[in-house]
């Protein structure tokens, strides 16, 4: 029973801290129906009233329920759709601690909502008519509930079948959720636990997928039914009282004034552009430039808010494409580990959402829709690592285009139109094509990506696994070492008197010791983008555009590829910016520029290179066929052409071949061509050894 609180007592607090709250309630009632009351206000006044709030929720809120009912009387309005919405309390609970004692009590939990179902209505009060007309009011809870016999005193028949009416019926808008923990409090790898909320009215249909939100409620169980046999376990559901959703970044990550102090002497450190890459997953040997790139895709660019209300994304997309076992699955995972807010998956991911989400009819709903968030909204204001990015579903490739550049994704599905934030970072690792490089060949021929989608990535690198004698020698002796330093603290830990001292083992460890360690590698990263907004200097400006003007200068030359687009100089720009983050400098000076004009650079002559030429090529990337193969496909076009005027209609394979010879294309490019063009389907077989063009 609850001892202290009355109705009476909570007309005495809300009157005393909530008067003005409560006539602009009165004022705005019925459109809005929430009154906020804050945990703390509530301690204040009255520190026992507090706790039994906590602990016997049902009964002290129907005392302040009535309390909000009596002022309303004395002001002449009716507040029986308003509700207290109690929020701010002192602690949180976690979702993997909620145990059994947490049952009818009021908690706060945080958590990323993963799935939403479409808003429906949902009777709570039910009106009955029996077969004379009679009216029986049955309030309803989780299940539906008909009346056992008529209520009326006078009715003679009590006896049933009773008809629902719905007009007389009290309805409530109500949605079911799923939040998860968030994917910063889980340690390495952990597989985040859920807690499915129960929200009705003006709190259905304000959140969506992907969003962080604090909900404070009441924890209620349900008694579990399998097979229509009711078992001894209980399912747990929050039933939502107030929801809060947080909108800063790294709001989890504090920083204490030693934190401060400690990164920006690392940040006054010449040397801390090399001290970062050697803290990015030191057990992998070498990959300097790829570890640079990853640590500036860390720190991103800015993100501008543009005044006609346009977005431009700072957050730096990377690809690695690679031969199988050169780390890259690694790498991913180390980044997703020290980045603040990292999630690791792959594309051929086994959640029906995938990569970015889905609408999908499932028991969760009950039959209704549910909007389920995929890893890039879960990663929102994060960093995505997507492995096999080549293996990822057609369905996600399609809406992957929006996710990356608008970083945005709509779903227009059934009752369900949504736009969910996908704010975040991508590192995407992939196998080549054929599984393995073939260094011969032209290398966007062995990207299993469409050139769409491989034009939205800011950097790109090849890895290839060419054996050679010397860095084969470092990296066995790199990996053979970390091997060694792992057996020697296990020999330690379980062969009492193995002589093993900590000082041996701290010796051999320092070769995979990350030179900054991840805890403070995050907060710095927290703290860069908190605080750090450069501006580009005029120099460093005139650089930047220097470069990209001798770049695209190749494409003055009507016979030279257009060698890069605007989305690389924007690319250009946002590595910049994260350069400057790095120093916590507030300016982009003119080296910032130099290191991003190298590191773009390598990138550019890994993909873009047409192998034919020499020569940088954008429409490898963004067409899929570089210029020179275009040519090719222009000439041999004419000749099919050519031969089928002459031919009836159709042109001789081996003629073909014949004339394109004459104009210095050899056999084997013109028969390559030939196949690729039936592929796509622009020529065809109409008999054997003859060609056509496709009308
Ligand atoms: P991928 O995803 O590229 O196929 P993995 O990330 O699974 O490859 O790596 C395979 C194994 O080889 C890992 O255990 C990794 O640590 C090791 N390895 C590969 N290259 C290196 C390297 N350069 N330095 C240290 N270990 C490496
Ligand atoms: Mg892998």
């Amino acid at each position: 029973m609850s001892a202290h609180s009355s109705p009476q007592k909570w007309t005495e607090f809300l009157k005393s801290s909530y008067k003005d709250e409560i006539a602009n309630l009165a004022e705005e009632y019925p459109d809005v129906r929430s009154l906020s009351i804050s945990f703390f206000d509530i301690e204040q006044f009255d520190p026992e009233l507090a706790d039994e709030l906590l602990n016997l929720p049902d009964e002290v809120l129907r005392d302040s329920n009535q309390a909000l009912l009596d002022i309303g009387d004395t002001k002449g309005v009716d507040f029986s759709k308003a509700y207290l919405r109690v929020r701010d309390l002192a602690s949180h609970v976690q979702i993997r601690s909620i145990r059994s004692h947490h049952i009818g009590k009021m908690i706060a939990v945080e958590g990323l909502i993963r799935k939403a179902t479409e808003v429906r209505p949902k009777i709570t009060r039910a009106v009955f008519h029996c077969p004379y007309e009679h009216e029986t009011v049955v309030m309803q809870g989780e299940k539906f509930v008909e009346p056992y016999e008529c209520n009326d005193a006078n009715c003679s028949r009590k006896k049933g079948p009773f008809a629902l009416s719905r007009e007389k019926s009290t309805f409530l808008d109500a949605q079911k959720i799923r939040i998860q923990e968030s994917p910063e409090g889980l340690r390495g790898g952990e597989q985040p636990q859920t807690l499915d909320v129960l929200v009705v009215d003006d709190l259905a249909g304000i959140t969506a997928p992907g969003d962080r939100i604090i909900i404070t409620g009441v924890l209620r169980s349900y008694q579990r039914v399998n097979y229509n046999t009711k078992t001894t376990f209980f399912d747990i559901v929050l039933d939502g009282l107030s929801i809060d959703v947080e909108d800063k970044e790294f709001e989890d990550i504090v920083l204490a004034s030693e934190d401060i102090e400690m990164i920006k002497t690392l940040a006054a450190d010449t040397g801390i552009y090399e001290k970062i890459i050697r803290s990015i997953a030191p057990s992998i040997y070498g990959y300097s430039e790829v570890k640079e790139a990853i640590s500036l895709q860390l720190m991103s660019g800015v993100s501008k808010k543009l005044p006609d209300g346009s977005r431009i994304r700072g957050d730096i997309h990377m690809l690695l494409i690679g031969d199988p076992g050169i780390a890259k699955s690694q790498l991913l995972r180390y980044t997703v580990k020290i980045a603040p807010r990292g999630i690791y998956t792959s594309g051929k991911s086994s959640t029906s959402a995938g990569l970015t989400a889905a609408a999908v009819k499932d028991e969760f709903g009950d039959g209704r829709w549910t909007l389920e968030a995929g890893a890039l909204v879960l990663a929102d204001k994060g960093i995505a690592g997507v492995d096999e990015m080549d293996k990822m579903k057609p369905d996600d490739r399609a809406s992957l285009h929006e996710a990356m550049e608008q970083q945005t994704i709509s779903i227009a599905k059934a009752g369900i139109m949504a736009t969910l934030q996908s704010r975040c970072s991508l590192l995407g690792a992939a196998n080549p094509k054929y599984g393995r490089f073939d260094q011969y060949d032209n290398i966007a021929k062995q990207i299993n990506m469409p050139p769409t989608l491989l034009s939205r990535f800011d950097l790109i690198f090849i890895l290839t696994d060419k054996p050679t004698i010397e860095r084969d020698t470092q990296i066995s002796n790199h990996i053979l070492k970390a091997h060694y330093a792992g057996e020697l603290s296990m020999q330690q830990e379980h062969i009492p008197n193995s002589g093993i001292t900590s000082k041996q083992i701290e010796h051999a460890m320092k070769v995979i010791q990350p030179e900054i360690e991840p805890e403070l590698m995050r907060k710095y990263i927290a703290y860069a983008k908190r605080n750090i907004y450069p501006l580009m200097s005029d120099d460093a400006r005139e650089k930047i555009i220097n470069f990209y003007l001798g770049l695209r200068k190749q494409g003055e030359d009507p016979n030279s590829p257009v060698p890069v687009t605007a989305r690389q100089l924007e690319a250009l720009v946002r590595l910049a910016e994260s350069s400057a983050r790095i120093r916590l400098s507030n300016e982009v000076n003119v080296d910032d520029i130099e290191r991003v004009i190298r590191i773009v650079t390598t990138s550019l002559e890994q993909v873009m290179m047409d192998p034919e030429t020499g020569m940088l090529d954008a429409d490898i990337i963004s067409v899929g066929t570089s210029k020179s193969q275009r040519d090719k496909i222009h000439i041999l076009r004419d000749i099919i052409k050519e031969l089928q005027h002459a031919h009836d209609g159709v042109a001789p394979y081996e003629d073909v071949i014949v004339h394109a010879e004459e104009q210095g294309i050899n056999r084997e490019k013109v028969e390559d061509v030939l196949s690729k063009l039936k592929n796509s389907g622009e020529i065809y077989e109409p008999k054997n050894g003859y060609v056509k063009i496709s009308q």
